[in-house]
């Protein structure tokens, strides 16, 4: 299928690695030029070419941290106007709320929700000029499905989903969709620090770990990172202009519930 977005320009934060490298590599498979981001500068620049590799757009590589001002005003003076904008950054660390005082809870607040409200409002003026705009919002399962030691990651990325659900609505008339990409667990380096992290205090190696996990999801294995990148290169498809608001869950089927 031709997506229909050959020569737009995309922001992807936080695109150094993961699934928001994953989101990169397909769209410039679909010819997108694109401005990836990531804070540690040697990893972006060999990601850059990688990328770059597929030969069939721009890449930009402009390494910042995405939840500062000034990273967001670098990433903006390179491409004020994108077509596309993927919103996303390292997840909050897990705890217990009890040891949370407001700075923490600030700066997880300012990584998974202000930080995409801030390139968004900086962006979709202009996309709802031209009538065309595509933003994609890299949350997290738990949006759906709460999970106990992630009450940071819970709060704030329910806080970005409730403000899409009300931004998304008044915008779609223009053909500009804002919808949310929820990933499950998902094979990338976090995935992977998360369960040594767990081996080290289940007495089972990093193998049984990871055997144990995948049998407990219903596809008996964890997604990879290019399943989701192909789902946000179509959310940023001409086609995908009637998908509003939307919470897409890529999970394998562990959320049991029938809606
Ligand atoms: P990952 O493999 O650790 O990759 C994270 C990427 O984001 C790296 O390129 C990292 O580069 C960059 N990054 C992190 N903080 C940044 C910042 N402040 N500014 C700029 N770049 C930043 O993580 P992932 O698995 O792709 O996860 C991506 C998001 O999805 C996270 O929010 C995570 O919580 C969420 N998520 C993931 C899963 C999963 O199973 N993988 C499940 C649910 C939710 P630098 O470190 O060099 O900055």
């Amino acid at each position: 299928m031709d997506l229909g977005i050959f020569g737009k320009r995309a922001i992807i934060c936080a695109a150094s690695r993961g699934l928001g490298k994953a989101c990169a590599m397909a769209l410039v498979r679909e010819g997108v030029n694109v401005i990836i981001n990531g804070r540690d500068a040697n990893v972006l620049q060999a990601t850059k070419k990688e990328i770059a590799a597929i030969d069939k757009a721009d890449v930009t590589a402009i390494a910042c941290d995405i939840t500062t001002q000034a990273g967001q005003e670098k990433i903006l003076e390179a491409c004020p106007h994108p077509d596309i904008l993927v919103n996303n950054a390292g997840g909050p660390p897990p705890g217990d709320f009890r040891d949370w005082d407001t700075q923490i809870w600030q700066d997880a607040l300012q990584a998974n929700m202000l930080t995409p409200v801030m390139l968004i409002k900086a962006v979709i003026d202009h996309m709802i000029a031209q009538k065309f705009g595509r933003i994609v919002n890299i949350t997290s399962g738990a949006v759906k499905s709460p999970i106990a030691i992630l009450g940071l990651s819970n709060a704030a990325r329910c806080g970005l989903s409730g403000f899409v659900a009300g931004l998304s609505r008044q915008v779609a008339q223009h053909n500009v969709a804002i919808n949310n990409l929820l990933p499950g667990p998902f094979d990338t380096d976090r995935l992977q620090s998360n369960i040594a992290h767990i081996a080290e205090t289940s007495g089972k190696s990093v193998q049984e770990e990871r055997a144990t996990r995948m049998q407990a999801n219903p596809a008996g294995r964890f997604g990879q990172p290019e399943e989701l990148g192909q789902m946000c290169a179509y959310l940023c498809s001409q086609q995908a202009g009637f998908i509003v608001g939307q919470n897409i869950l890529m999970d394998g089927g562990s959320f049991n519930g029938t809606l």
